[in-house]
């Protein structure tokens, strides 16, 4: 049974992997969609997917990390759907080296992409969302942010940045009735993590308890339950995805 009818959900980075499986969640629970990515044209997979649980869907383009761009979309959202209760911030980047070969190149792009995205979507729907005293966020972190990784400190520092951000927000929009949370993903099967080498992936894969890397729908479920009722008394929590890889 639908539990989320009637909602606005806005999903960053939605054309594939991890963004797309939370779309597609969420329209299952009852949603409508907003679809946001750097292509409109690469959202069309995710569209169908959306029209087959018979929910309205539209498509955003925008580089996240752009604030114009971000404005546009949040208030073409409003003027469409009339609201926004769900803002899933989801898009990301790596860009991976060790830090002695980093350019820094490297490190603004994953750190405006991850970072500062994330905190222009959450400054852009938190003034409506105050309005509506109603909202939840959810920002796609990562265990890398809570634990580092060797070739990744611009990807690390992004996601310990938004997970700081997702804390400082909960604390600030808590009294709007807004909530903010985080999900910190483990080894997940997409073309983020496809693409690396044979070696990396073997020696992540023996540092999993659950001895399996996870699926983009792994991560959705739990996305799906902290922008949802079951979750409504939560905010400023980080919940890891990861197959037990990080205990705590
Ligand atoms: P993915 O398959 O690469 O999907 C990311 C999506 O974000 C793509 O559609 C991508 O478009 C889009 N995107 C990239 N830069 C953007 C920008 N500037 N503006 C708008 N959209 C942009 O990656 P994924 O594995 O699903 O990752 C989704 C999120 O989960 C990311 O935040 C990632 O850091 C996080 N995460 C993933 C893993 C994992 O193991 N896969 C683990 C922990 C956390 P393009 O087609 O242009 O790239």
């Amino acid at each position: 049974m639908a539990t989320m009818t009637g909602k606005v959900a806005l999903v960053t980075g939605a054309a594939r992997g991890i963004g797309q499986a939370i779309a597609k969640k969420l329209a299952a629970e009852g949603c409508d969609i907003a679809l946001c990515d750097l292509k409109a044209e690469w959202l069309t997979e995710t569209v169908g997917l959306i029209e087959a649980a018979g929910r309205k869907v539209k498509c955003y383009e925008a580089d996240v990390s752009q604030s114009a761009a971000v404005d546009a979309v949040v208030g073409g959202v409003i003027k469409e759907f009339g609201k926004i209760d769900i803002l899933i911030n989801n898009a990301g980047i790596t860009k991976d080296t060790l830090i002695i070969r980093m350019s820094e190149e490297d490190w603004d792009a994953v750190i405006s992409v991850n970072l500062k995205g994330t905190f222009l979507f959450t400054k852009a729907v938190a003034r409506p969302m105050m309005k509506q005293r109603t909202g939840a966020i959810v920002n796609v972190a990562s265990i890398i942010g809570l634990i580092g990784n060797a070739g990744q400190c611009n990807y690390a520092a992004s996601k310990a940045g938004v997970i700081a951000l997702t804390k400082s927000a909960a604390k600030e929009l808590a009294p709007r009735n807004i909530r903010v949370n985080a999900v910190a993903p483990g080894f997940i099967q997409t073309r983020m993590t496809d693409v690396l080498p044979e070696e990396v992936r073997k020696k992540m894969l023996d540092i999993i308890p659950m001895g399996r890397f996870g699926q983009p729908d792994d991560v959705a479920n739990v996305v799906l339950f902290l922008a949802g009722e079951n979750s409504s008394y939560m905010t400023g929590q980080v919940l890891p995805v990861c197959g037990g890889m990080v205990m705590q």
